[in-house]
């Protein structure tokens, strides 16, 4: 939908080039690109100033949001905007995104079609680094807010938007303190909807119909400590066993023992909402799962693409030990990330490699992670609404609980919030998939348009 009449077209350039605020949704995403909200793993090296200008370009961009709402900065950098509704009774919805983004990594910058923070709009596309993962999200729904302003709406339900600023490192200084404050607040929400799920344009097993993925769980986040001790020395005269031999030999036993794959609920729900949109073999497979999961599993698990919805998989990620050639170290650590199918617990995970490492020499222990988010319901509330407002766009879209086989914010809401989403309404094709994270991240014009259209209907209907 188009937000200004072509007679306001020389008012609004006019205004434009008074106050310099970009005249599209395009080029105001464009824009919010430019400021570099990097979230880096030492934290040292972030830079909080650019994520008060970010703010200050939100607040003058989205005047009627920033008016209307009651806004909070909270732990200084994230964002809390309460839109009150009518009707107090209605427990409220949720909708959150992520204000910072994941470094480009060093020496790749100059294989981008266009600088990774320029913020280039050409071709139909946006480019640059946030624009899929996560700015999309939170311009999207700001300009969703603006929109409905504009238009004189007011819910009758109480709606609230969470933007944290570090996600892509764990959401401890943003989500965690924004979940803090809707504790404070005595919130609890009916559902969330958060950054996850997209539309699919060339899922191959639909030919012509675009796939909306509503994820209605996310795999659970887990990392193992190992660590052997043992005799060290000097290397003249070396133990029979040493301590990287040891660890070596577990971490062996553990890639070679990998869970074994199996089909959850989500996606079987996947795939029985798919059966009647897709030909055969699929359909007859996808309709008998009571008797065909335990292959579809196996097959699955055979494609590294597909095997993270089948399987807590296992990714063996750092390995430290000794400080000098001539010096047999008396320590050896290693981590191994688990990324947990629901359902799977991080007990489960420990007994099954302490089983499978079966030496006492060789440590195991974690950092427990004890929110794990649980898996939502798709046949009714919100997962109605979404489906609702993404056929009111895309009216041939096959819409689809799923599961996100990576993590979002949402494990900090776990205990404010009754079920949990994870959809931005941004079309997009699976070779777009890599760009996140990657090289020449874009978004299409026509998609963040309807992503916009997408998220108002979303709020309209969440409101009620
Ligand atoms: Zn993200």
């Amino acid at each position: 939908m188009p937000r200004y009449s072509r007679n306001c077209l020389p008012v609004i350039l006019l205004a434009c080039w008074v106050c310099g605020v970009a005249a599209s949704p395009a080029e105001r995403l464009g824009e919010a690109v430019r400021f570099q909200t990097i979230s880096y793993q030492d934290t040292g090296q972030i830079v909080y100033t650019r994520f008060e200008a970010f703010q200050r370009y939100l607040r003058d961009s989205f005047p009627l949001v920033f008016s209307k709402l009651e806004v909070e900065t909270v732990n200084e950098y994230s964002l809390l905007l309460r839109w009150t509704g009518s009707n107090a009774a209605l427990a409220p919805v949720l909708f959150t995104a992520h204000m910072d983004v994941v470094p480009v990594e060093p020496g790749t910058e100059k294989d981008w079609q266009h600088p990774p923070f320029a913020g280039v709009v050409a071709d139909g596309r946006i480019y640059g680094r946030g624009t899929l993962d996560d700015k999309v999200g939170v311009m999207g729904l700001l300009e969703a807010i603006e929109q409905l302003l504009a238009d004189g709406f007011s819910p009758q339900r109480t709606l609230v938007f969470a933007f944290g600023h570090d996600e892509e490192i764990g959401g401890t200084s943003g989500a965690a303190a924004l979940a803090a404050r809707m504790r404070e607040l005595g919130l609890h929400f009916d559902w969330m909807v958060d950054e996850g799920g997209m539309l699919v344009s060339d899922n191959p097993i639909l030919q012509d119909k675009t796939m909306a993925m509503v994820n209605i769980a996310e795999k659970g986040y887990l990392t193992l400590i190992l660590e052997a001790t043992g005799e060290g020395g000097h290397s003249s005269n070396p133990p029979e066993v040493s301590t990287i031999g040891r660890l070596s030999n577990a971490l062996a036993r553990i890639e070679a023992k990998p869970f074994p794959p199996q089909l959850t609920g989500p996606v079987v729900a996947m795939f029985e909402a798919l059966a009647p949109h897709v030909g055969q073999p699929q359909r007859i497979v996808f309709e008998n799962l009571w008797i065909t999961d335990g292959l579809v599993a196996r097959m699955m698990a055979g494609e590294r693409s597909t095997t993270p919805f089948v399987r807590t998989t296992t990714a063996l990620t750092m390995f430290n030990a000794g400080v000098k050639e001539n010096v047999v170290p008396q320590r050896a650590e290693a981590r191994v990330n688990f990324r947990l199918l629901p359902g799977d617990s991080p007990d489960m995970v420990v007994d099954y490699i302490t089983e499978v490492v079966d030496d006492p020499l060789v440590n195991v222990r974690y950092e427990e992670w004890d929110n794990l988010p649980g898996v939502a319901d798709y046949g009714s509330g919100g997962f109605l609404v979404i489906k609702s407002a993404v056929e009111s766009v895309y009216p041939d879209a096959v819409v689809v609980p799923s599961l996100l086989t990576a993590t979002t914010d949402t494990r900090h809401y776990v205990d404010l919030v009754d079920n949990q989403y994870r959809f931005h309404g941004v079309e997009m094709a699976t070779s777009q998939a890599t760009s996140i994270h990657g090289t020449d991240e874009y978004v299409g014009v026509a998609s963040y348009e309807k992503s916009i259209d997408i998220a108002r209907k979303m709020i309209e209907l969440a409101a009620r």
